[in-house]
C-alpha cells in the first residue's frame, strides 16, 4: 500500500487517497451511477448522502453509499475493503426503513454504506414445503403477493408493506405471528474478508431436506443477527401453513383496569386460545386502529379450520364477557360492514393472514403520511423493551410511561405484543413535529425510558443508534460481551464491518 502523508489521514486512520482509490474501484464494479458521494456546504462542511433521518438523530460521518445490485457484487465490494487499509467501515441496509431507530444511518462514524435494496430477487420457492430464498431487497408485499391464494403466508410485520423482509429479521423484528428469527432458515454472508458461505438450512436440488435451521454443531444462523461479522445477502425464510379460517376478537377495557385485564388476557396465552401474537394498544397507539377514546384496545387473534375458529371465537368472547372486565367486545367486525370499524378490522383480519397491504393505509394513518416521506417530513422515535406477561409488570410499565409524561410533557404510545405466555414486546412510540421543543422533549423522554425501564428490568431488545452504549450497561455477563468481542477480532481483525447498534 502507499504511504500517504498524514495529512491526508482521514478517520479511524484512513487516508483519503485509498478511500478515494477504493471507491472509484467500488464505482467499476456496480456502476458510477450506483455510487453516491457526500454534498458539500458553502463552507466545506459534508453534507450527507442518507439525507435527513424521522428521529432527527445526529448524522453520522458516511463517505459514500453504494448501490450493489446481486450477491456478486457485494462479494466484490467487500474483497475492497477487506485489506483494512482505507480505515472506512461498511455498514449494510436492506430497504433502510429501520425508522424510529435509525433509519439508513449507522451507528459509528466513518462507514461507507452498502444499500441493498437493489438485491431483489426472490431466488427460488417452494410453497408445499413452506421456504422462499429471498435477497435483502424483497419487501414484505412482494413475496406476500406471490402466495396470495396459496397453501402458504408471510409472517408480516405492521410496518410498511414496503420493507425488507431480510432487513427486520435480521433486526430481530417481530412479525404478526411470532419475531422473525423463528423465520429464518438459512443466511447466505459475506464475510469480512470476501468469502461467502452459507450457514443454517439452504435447498438442495438433488433431495428434499427437511427445513431446520439449526443443522449440526454450533447453530450459526444468529450470529448474524444484531451482529457486525458479515454482509447478509440472501436468506432462506419459512413460509407458514395457512389457516383455513381466521378471526380477529376486538375488546376494549379501561386504564384502571390495565392489571387486570392484561392478566385475563395471558390466561388465554398460556391456554392456547390465541394464535399469533395478541396486540394490546394503550389509547395513544389505538387511535389508528379506531380505538375509543380513554380506552385500551385489544386483538385476540383465532384460526383454523371454519369449526375450530367458530368455537374458540365463541370461548374468547365468552371468557372476556365473563371477566367482566371489558367494556366492548367484538368478533364481527371485519364481517358486517355496517360496523364502525369494518374497513380497520378488514385489514388488521388480513394482516394476521399474511397480507401486510400494499396501500399501507393503516401504516399512512399511523403516521400521517407515506413511507417514503417519513424520513424527511416526519418525526418519531421508538423504544422497545421487554416486559415479563404478567398483569403486574405490565401496570409498572404503564406508570413508567405515565412518569415520563409527568417528568417531560410527552404522551407515549404502547403497543404491547404478546410473544408467548411469558414475554411482552412493549413497542413505545413518540411522534413529534420536525424541530423546535417537542422533538427535544421526545429525545429528553427516549434517555428517560431507557433509565426508567432497564432499573425496572425491563430491557430493550433492539437498540437505536444513540443507545449502543446500552449493549454493554444492559449484558447480565461481562464474559459474555467480551467472547462476542473476541470473535469478531477472529473473523473482523481488519474492521471492516461497521460496529452496529448492538458491539
Ligand atoms: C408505523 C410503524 C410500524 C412498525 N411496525 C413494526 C412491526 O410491526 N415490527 C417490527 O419489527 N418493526 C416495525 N417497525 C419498525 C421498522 O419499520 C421495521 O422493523 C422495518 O422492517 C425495518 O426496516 P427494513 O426492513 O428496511 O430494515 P433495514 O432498515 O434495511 O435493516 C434493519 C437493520 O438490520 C441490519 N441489516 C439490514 N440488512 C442487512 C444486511 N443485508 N446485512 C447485514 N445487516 C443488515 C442493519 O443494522 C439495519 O440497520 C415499524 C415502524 C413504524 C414507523
Amino acid at each position: 500500500m502507499t504511504v500517504l502523508p498524514e495529512s491526508v489521514t482521514g478517520p479511524h486512520g484512513s487516508t483519503d487517497a485509498a478511500l478515494r482509490a477504493v471507491l472509484a474501484d467500488a464505482a467499476r464494479v456496480v456502476g458510477a451511477d450506483r455510487v453516491t458521494h457526500p454534498g458539500e456546504e458553502p463552507d466545506g462542511a459534508p453534507v450527507t448522502p442518507l439525507g435527513p433521518n424521522v428521529s432527527l438523530y445526529r448524522s453520522r460521518t458516511v463517505h459514500g453509499v453504494v448501490r450493489p445490485q446481486s450477491a456478486d457484487e457485494v462479494r466484490r465490494l467487500v474483497a475492497l475493503f477487506a485489506d483494512g487499509s482505507t480505515g472506512a467501515r461498511l455498514h449494510a441496509f436492506s430497504t433502510g426503513g429501520n425508522w424510529g431507530l435509525g433509519s439508513r444511518e449507522p451507528a459509528a462514524d466513518g462507514a461507507v454504506v452498502l444499500d441493498l435494496s437493489g438485491l431483489d430477487q426472490i431466488r427460488d420457492i417452494d410453497v408445499a414445503q413452506g421456504w422462499a430464498v429471498v435477497e435483502p431487497g424483497v419487501t414484505q408485499a412482494r413475496l406476500a403477493t406471490l402466495l396470495a391464494g396459496t397453501e402458504r403466508m408471510l409472517n408480516v410485520t405492521v410496518s410498511s408493506a414496503h420493507t425488507s423482509v431480510v432487513g427486520n429479521a435480521l433486526d430481530r423484528g417481530v412479525g404478526l405471528r411470532h419475531q422473525r428469527v423463528d423465520d429464518l432458515m438459512g443466511l447466505e454472508v459475506v464475510l469480512p474478508d470476501g468469502e461467502t458461505v452459507r450457514v443454517g438450512w439452504w435447498p438442495e436440488a438433488a433431495r428434499p431436506t427437511p427445513v431446520y435451521p439449526h443443522g449440526l454443531g454450533p447453530s450459526l444462523v444468529q450470529l448474524f443477527v444484531q451482529s457486525d461479522l458479515g454482509v447478509v445477502t440472501a436468506a432462506t425464510v419459512r413460509l407458514l401453513p395457512r389457516p383455513e379460517a381466521l378471526r380477529v376478537v376486538r375488546l376494549n377495557f379501561a386504564p384502571r383496569d390495565v392489571e387486570a385485564a392484561t392478566a385475563e388476557i395471558r390466561r388465554w396465552v398460556a391456554q392456547g386460545l390465541a394464535r399469533g401474537v395478541v396486540k394490546i394498544y394503550n389509547e395513544a397507539a389505538a387511535a389508528a386502529y379506531g380505538g375509543p377514546a380513554g380506552q385500551y384496545l385489544v386483538h385476540v387473534c383465532v384460526d383454523g379450520t371454519r369449526e375450530s375458529v367458530a368455537a374458540l371465537t365463541g370461548v374468547v368472547t365468552a371468557e372476556a364477557e365473563r371477566s367482566g372486565l371489558f367494556s366492548a367486545v367484538s368478533a364481527t367486525d371485519a364481517e358486517d360492514p355496517e360496523a364502525d370499524n369494518h374497513d380497520v378490522a378488514v385489514r388488521v383480519e388480513r394482516a394476521y393472514a399474511g397480507d401486510p397491504d400494499p396501500s399501507d393505509a393503516l401504516f399512512e394513518a399511523k403516521m400521517g403520511r407515506p413511507a417514503v416521506r417519513l424520513d424527511e417530513e416526519g418525526g418519531f422515535l421508538f423504544f422497545l423493551p421487554l416486559v415479563p406477561f404478567t398483569g403486574a409488570a405490565l401496570a409498572r410499565a404503564d406508570a413508567l410511561l405515565e412518569q415520563v409524561r409527568v417528568e417531560t410533557g410527552v404522551r407515549c404510545g404502547a403497543t404491547l405484543n404478546a410473544l408467548g405466555a411469558d414475554v411482552v414486546d412493549c413497542v413505545v412510540t413518540m411522534k413529534f413535529p420536525r424541530g423546535g421543543e417537542e422533538a427535544d422533549n421526545a429525545h429528553l423522554a427516549l434517555d428517560r425510558l431507557y433509565e426508567l425501564f432497564a432499573t425496572e428490568g425491563f430491557i430493550p431488545y433492539r437498540l437505536d443508534i444513540e443507545h449502543t452504549d446500552w449493549a454493554d450497561r444492559l449484558a447480565p455477563d461481562t464474559g459474555a460481551r467480551a467472547f462476542a468481542r473476541r470473535l469478531k477480532d477472529a473473523v473482523d481483525p481488519h474492521r471492516v464491518i461497521a460496529p452496529g447498534r448492538y458491539a
